[in-house]
């Protein structure tokens, strides 16, 4: 490299960093260089942080690849700085890591790896650089900057990475076939990075991608949603969901929304092709919010409309109860999937389950106790439910778009006048099935359960006021009709 280029470098280097960082990273790269000298060794950073230094991104870890030992060097290194922070050693792939000051910062010995093809263990033995960066995802991705030595901050780019960058190109740094048949995950890497960055992934690495997609399956669930779900927090998801389906990596972990592809016309009816409704909605939220458990819920609010599709000769398509089966399914697909199955499973549930009811309570005029209802039963999540249901027309008509937004613009206000009058977010009723209990000197019997279920309608239908006072004097009354006497 010539020396100005060099210098170009180093400016970019530094000035993609703000005051705060620079200091910090300064000083952590300051004490890399000292400690690989005092040990003899080559260290360079390199990856993902060298790409985003060129995108002028963010980036939060910091890799160090040494000609060496990485955990010999993250000791020394660790030892610099007070406190001195621990060091997480992992023995068996030769690295070790530390965090500082926020910031992740793991080494590793370069090496050399060699893979079977049944398999994603690789032989791994210790290598050069260049073995390190030919065993590296993209070229954008395997670049290294020297951070010590006589080419103290020159830029390392064997493959042209920086080429690429300014192209928008993913491409992989050897034979595509090589590189994906030696880790499959790196193929759903080359989409994800593509949505990320709003990159193309060349022809020939794409069609090598397409010739690959079934290795997919030797690889781990976990990894794979770890990059999808990195695709659906990008800017626009549905760049990355097309590509997957275009690549066939989808249908490898995610057959329920490929299944909503298509439409189907009897009578000259059609219906609309709920896969590219369901992307639309996805990237409509995408737009609004970085929830990802409410980015799930759009994947998946019409994921039963293929198996509740029916055709009525005079009504047209119906998808009765999609809502419902749906939010059934989710439990399957989650687990499948190894995403969480815990609140946050119940959370895409439960606005799967939810998702026709703003629209029907506009529909069937608003009126409190429905309302009332629906705040009940969505809880704190009635904001993102709303988000979810705005989201959802996607109607070309505009007009019928402006309806539909000034309607839930009314739903919303609704929420909020009930919600100061008649606190029913995270309801709990004023009368618990203990007091029940003890009032009317009864065992856990099914009159306790009509009780409760009596005052919690009546509060629901505005009857009578969420408050104590009125929910006792109801509960004696429906206690009466049993033929039950207080225990004053
Ligand atoms: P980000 O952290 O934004 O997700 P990144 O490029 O830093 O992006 P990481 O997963 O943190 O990605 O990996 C760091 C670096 O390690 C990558 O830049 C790449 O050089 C290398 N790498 C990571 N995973 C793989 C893989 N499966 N195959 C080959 N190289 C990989
Ligand atoms: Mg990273």
């Amino acid at each position: 490299m010539k020396r100005n280029e060099n210098h170009v470098f180093l400016q970019i280097f530094l000035e993609s960093m703000n005051d705060y960082s620079k200091k910090l990273k300064n000083s952590i790269y300051q004490l890399v260089t000292e400690a690989a000298d005092e040990l003899g060794v080559d260290a360079y950073v390199v990856g993902g942080i060298v790409r985003d230094l060129y995108l002028k991104r963010n980036s939060k870890d910091i890799d160090i690849v040494v000609v060496g030992s990485g955990i010999g060097l993250a000791k020394a290194v660790a030892r610099k700085l007070s406190p001195s922070p621990a060091v997480n050693v992992f023995k068996n792939f030769g690295t070790a890591q530390f965090r500082y000051n926020d910031e992740e910062i793991e080494f590793v010995g370069a090496r050399k790896e060699s893979y079977d093809y049944d398999s994603r263990k690789p032989h791994v033995e210790d290598g050069s650089l260049q073995d390190d960066l030919n065993r590296r995802d993209f070229t954008i991705n395997a670049l290294a900057i020297s951070l010590n030595g006589p080419n103290q901050y020159q830029l390392v780019d064997f493959f042209n990475g920086v080429q690429d960058i300014q192209n928008k190109i993913i491409r992989t740094p050897l034979d595509p076939d090589t590189t994906f048949s030696d880790d499959p995950l790196r193929m759903m890497r080359a989409v994800r990075f593509s949505t990320q960055l709003n990159f193309q992934i060349a022809p020939d690495t794409a069609a090598s991608i397409a010739r690959n997609a079934e290795r997919l399956k030797i690889i781990s669930k976990e990894r794979i949603i770890d990059e999808f779900n990195k695709i659906l927090l990008s800017p626009k998801p549905s760049v990355g969901i097309v590509q997957l389906d275009k690549l066939g990596l989808l249908q490898h972990f995610l057959p329920e929304v490929l299944n909503l592809k298509g439409i189907e016309t009897i009578n000259g009816k059609g219906h609309k092709d709920n896969f590219w409704h369901t992307l639309e909605v996805v990237d409509k939220i995408a737009a609004v919010s970085h929830h990802l458990y409410l980015i799930w819920a759009a994947l998946l609010h019409d994921i039963a409309k293929p198996v509740t599709k029916k055709f009525n000769p005079s009504l047209g398509w119906t998808f009765h109860g999609h809502e419902f089966v749906g939010s059934k399914m989710v439990p399957a697909i989650f687990r499948e999937l190894k995403l969480p199955t815990n609140d946050k499973m119940k959370y895409v549930q439960k606005l799967v389950a939810l998702h026709l009811r703003p629209q029907a309570l506009v529909d069937e005029s608003i009126t409190d106790s429905a309302v009332r209802r629906l705040l009940f039963e969505a809880g704190d999540d009635v904001d993102d439910l709303m988000l979810l249901c705005e989201a959802d027309i996607t109607s070309k008509n505009s007009a019928k778009v402006e309806k539909y937004l000034t309607n839930f613009a009314i739903v919303r206000r609704k929420f909020i006048e009930i919600e100061e009058k008649d606190k029913l977010r995270n309801w709990k009723s004023p009368i618990d099935g203990i007091l029940i209990m003890e009032t009317f000197q009864l065992r856990p019997t099914k009159e306790v359960g009509i009780i409760k279920t009596a005052i919690r309608e009546a509060i629901l239908d505005g009857v009578i006021g969420n408050n104590y006072e009125e929910a006792y004097q109801m509960m004696l009354e429906e206690g009466k009709k049993m033929g039950l006497k207080p225990i004053l």
